[in-house]
């Protein structure tokens, strides 16, 4: 929807960004310019992602001034398998039982990246859930090139959690949300060559349905290329709507409501 002026986009629309790193050093120059985009597009609310300590102190306190519109995750991200510390470990533990923190993450599996340590990379996954499951919060999830291990360890160490930037096919993604887990699509979706996530869109319950952005990375079409930031969620939402054919309305809304049910804030 476009304002008369047909320059300024004027949304009632409400979004949400499930996976958002707007605490990365990309958003130091304009991060406030940056938040306010993020109000004029309607995306009311943001997982804000943390992958370093001192990041996730930062995003809690920030996160303290309107906890409805920021959550903070915090996790040891897979690729830094080899600096997972006993301490570091403990420190993290120490962080995502802090009120102000609504989910671990991101955790998980990436062999890509890391080609050497699989077990190790198992093993730390197991140990965040676990220490996911005593705080009582979700997870969220980071799989690449690992879809049937991370499924595998998901399904063994069943919990509430986001599959984030959904890498598998249509089949697999609903074999995840027998589980219960949510699925978030992001950029990926808009680009011409995308093949799963489309499938994954069209193929699953809409009830577990999420955005997200992944910004700075993954910037959706006609964007790609540039630094990403939660204000392109609407492009993501469309794309979402049109591939279901139903509004982009209705779809923004099913999203805002799976939100919430994530979150654990409504039951159905
Ligand atoms: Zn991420």
């Amino acid at each position: 929807m476009r304002s008369s002026a047909g320059s300024v986009w004027v949304s009632k629309m409400k979004y949400i960004d499930s996976h958002a790193h707007i605490f990365s050093s990309e958003y130091n120059e304009d991060f406030e310019e940056m938040l306010a985009r993020t109000e004029e597009r309607g995306v009311e609310r943001i997982m804000i992602v943390t992958t370093e300590a001192e990041e996730a102190r930062r995003a809690i306190a920030f996160a303290k001034q309107d906890p409805y519109r920021f959550q903070v995750a915090y996790g040891i991200h897979p690729e830094d398998v080899t600096k997972a510390s006993k301490e570091r470990l403990q420190e993290m533990e120490e962080i995502v039982s802090d009120p102000g923190i609504s989910a671990v993450g991101e955790i998980g599996l990436d062999y890509y990246w890391d080609k050497e340590h699989h077990e190790e990379q198992k093993a730390l996954f197991i140990r965040q859930i676990q220490i996911a499951q005593k705080v009582n919060k979700p997870i969220l999830v980071h799989s690449r090139e690992a879809i049937q291990d991370t499924y595998d360890i998901m399904k063994a160490y069943r919990t509430r959690g986001i599959m984030h930037c959904f890498p598998g096919s249509a089949e697999m993604g609903r074999e995840f949300v027998k589980l219960g887990y949510y699925i978030a699509l992001g950029g990926a979706v808009t680009f011409k060559n995308a093949r799963h996530a489309p499938e994954v869109c069209a193929g699953i319950d809409i009830n577990y349905l999420l955005t997200e952005t992944d910004c700075p990375y993954m910037s959706p079409v006609p964007l790609r290329g540039k630094r990403n930031e939660p204000a392109n969620i609407p492009c993501i939402t469309q794309k979402l709507a049109e591939i279901r054919g139903i509004s982009e309305e209705e779809m923004a809304e099913i999203i805002f409501n799976n939100y919430a049910r994530f979150l654990g804030e409504t039951d159905a």
